[in-house]
């Protein structure tokens, strides 16, 4: 059985934890950097991305964080989690942990919008995955090794680069685990690989 862990600084974490043992996997709660060493994969929850950056200084994750994306192990970030992993941020002069090759954008779904439940067809995974959006960012532009899994009204909201997978909405607030099924199918084969 795979181990994998949820950054638990702040968000969504046991939302993500019971996802993760619905699909049959030993779940790490990371609170220490030194728990990284554990497990063969990560999520990164949703919640408040600048608070999270935050913390993670706080609790020296930075450095550590960086390390574990490096290695090959996969990572799975979700809504403040996509934007802790992207390499630019439309309107901020620095981004967080730069893992992935795209530009966001924070909030972007507007106010009136802030919180939706929508259905979509997310690529090798589902056609109708069920998606719960709560002030959401969107992937405005992503870079060449990024392949796009899905869209909302034409906007990027679901992306893979290698290793690393990331969604703009919740897929941890329903009952549909298929996107968090994908992802341990990933920390699967890397694992694999690694023995190999
Ligand atoms: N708006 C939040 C941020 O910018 C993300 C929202 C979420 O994770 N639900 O960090």
């Amino acid at each position: 059985m795979v181990k994998i862990g949820v950054l638990a600084l702040q968000g969504a974490v046991r939302e993500h934890v019971r996802s993760l043992q619905a699909e049959d996997t030993e779940v790490v709660i990371i609170k220490k950097a030194a728990q990284l060493e554990e497990v063969d994969g990560l999520v990164f929850p949703g919640g408040e991305s600048t608070t999270m950056r935050r913390l993670i200084n706080q609790y020296d994750f930075f450095e550590p964080l960086k390390t574990f994306g490096k290695s090959g192990k996969p990572i799975f970030g979700t809504c403040a989690g996509l934007i802790l992993m992207a390499s630019e941020i439309t309107g901020e002069d620095s981004a967080h942990l730069e893992l992935m090759n795209m530009k966001v954008q924070r909030n972007a779904f507007g106010r009136q919008r802030e919180s939706f439940e929508t259905t979509l067809d997310v690529k090798g995974v589902a056609e109708d995955l069920r998606a719960v959006f709560i002030r959401a960012p969107l992937i405005e532009e992503v870079g060449e090794q990024v392949e796009v899994l899905s869209t909302y009204n034409g906007e990027i909201v679901a992306a893979r680069e290698g290793h690393y997978l990331t969604c703009s909405f919740h897929p941890e607030l329903t009952d549909d685990f298929r996107l968090h099924r994908f992802f341990v199918t990933m920390v699967k084969e890397a694992t694999q690989n690694r023995v190999r």
